[in-house]
């Protein structure tokens, strides 16, 4: 017999063979946290590994934009999840119990190139109504800017931290420098993980871990998910700066926070699991923020990263039950939309492992599309 567990234990100073779970979620970025809720809500019992801290991967890395970037670009079961995440993300916010604010806000974003090769301002314009994204065409001279006047960015590590005073305060265990090495398996079944702290049981197991995802997915041919490294910079806050809304052009991002600084992105790098920045893409990314909004020249960058996207092979996340393996599922390939996708994934999530009905077809992110059962 265990010691007894409630809100209040020290789940990580508890020895890993003394506790056992209904579930076991591995990775602790957006996906994993946001999952880890709705299915505590669900009345089960959940414990979060992560080989590191909670929230310190892609998901604390990332820009914060609540809306894809050209967004009719993807393809539209990705962008009816992201969509629907947008929707959803007041109403996660206000079901989190932290003092720490995300501080989402609704900025509106522009993007000056929206007209790619074979798109029309008809053609986007029918994309975004068809998925519910309100938006404007604003003329400039001889061009359209798209205006979207709803779409909002949070601080990814203010929001990473919330989450995680929230699954705190609803008794769900986190163990960090907790590495899932391996599945445990039995009669075809997921049994529980093989992690460095120790073999932990469970009825099942989701895959959140990014990334680093496709070692821990039986099955999945080589190259289904991978690390798409983004780099980004940071403007010392200034009242001078002056920027209201995320601004886009050139595949460039410029997006305001409520201090007053500015976050600059991205890239998009296949470059391994490499989280270095280099000179010339920070200078590239610098040179055309000061040339869309000349009031940031001379703003000190105070600070630059990189991140790594769980990209996945043909845009899609994988969501949803292991064809062969029962008891093993997978919320991860988020790619550049995890973040504002997350609420909406992790509530599809959920429903499925509860067996009940989706409110959006989870087919498209089946992981049967990769994996034969
Ligand atoms: C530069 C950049 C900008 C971005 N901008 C945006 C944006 O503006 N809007 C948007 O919606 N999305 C954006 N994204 C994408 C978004 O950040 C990701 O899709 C999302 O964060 C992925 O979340 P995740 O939880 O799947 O992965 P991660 O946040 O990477 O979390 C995975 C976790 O799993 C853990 N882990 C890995 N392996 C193991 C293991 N074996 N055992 C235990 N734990 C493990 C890791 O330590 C990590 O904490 C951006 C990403 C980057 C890099």
């Amino acid at each position: 017999m265990g010691p007894a567990i409630g809100p209040s234990a020290r789940w990580h100073d508890l020895p890993v063979s003394s506790t056992r779970f209904d579930i076991i979620v591995v990775g602790a970025g957006i996906a994993g946290l946001t999952s880890a809720l709705a299915l505590e809500r669900d009345g089960a019992s959940v414990v979060v590994l992560d080989r590191h801290c909670a929230g310190t991967e892609a998901s604390w890395a990332g820009g914060g934009i609540l809306c894809p970037l050209y967004a009719w670009r993807y393809p539209m079961p990705v962008l009816r999840l992201a969509a629907e995440g947008m929707r959803r993300y007041p109403a996660l916010l206000d079901s989190l119990d932290s003092p720490v604010d995300p501080e989402r806000w609704v900025t509106g974003m522009e993007i000056l190139d929206p007209i790619g090769d074979g798109e029309t301002v008809e053609s986007i314009g029918a994309t975004l109504e068809s998925v519910g994204i309100a938006h404007q065409w604003r003329r400039q001279a001889e061009t359209h800017a798209l205006w979207l006047p709803e779409v909002a960015n949070v601080r990814n590590p203010y929001l990473l931290d919330a989450l995680t005073d929230t699954l705190h305060a609803r008794g769900i265990a986190l163990r960090e420098h907790c590495a899932a090495e391996g599945l445990l398996l039995e009669n075809g079944r997921v049994a529980g993980v093989a992690t460095s702290q120790g073999e932990m049981q469970a009825d099942r197991v989701v895959v959140t871990a990014g990334a680093w995802s496709e070692s821990l997915i039986p099955g999945l041919p080589d190259g289904s998910l991978f690390p798409v490294r983004g780099q980004m910079l940071r403007l010392e806050p200034r009242p001078e700066n002056g920027l209201d809304r995320i601004l886009m052009d050139e595949g460039v991002y410029l997006i305001p926070r409520r201090d007053g600084s500015v976050v600059i992105g991205s890239t998009v790098e296949n470059a391994g699991f490499d989280k270095t920045v280099d000179e010339s893409a920070q200078a590239r990314l610098h040179a055309t923020a000061c040339r869309l909004w000349p009031q940031l020249t001379g703003a000190r960058i105070t600070h630059r990263w990189a991140g790594l996207r769980p990209g996945s092979a043909d845009e899609l996340p994988l969501l949803g039950e292991h064809p062969a393996i029962g008891g093993l599922w997978a919320n991860t390939g988020g790619y550049r939309n995890g973040l504002a996708m997350a609420p909406a994934a992790a509530e599809l999530l959920a429903d499925r492992m509860a067996g009940r009905e989706t409110r959006l077809d989870a087919t498209p992110y089946r992981l049967e599309r990769l994996i034969d059962g």
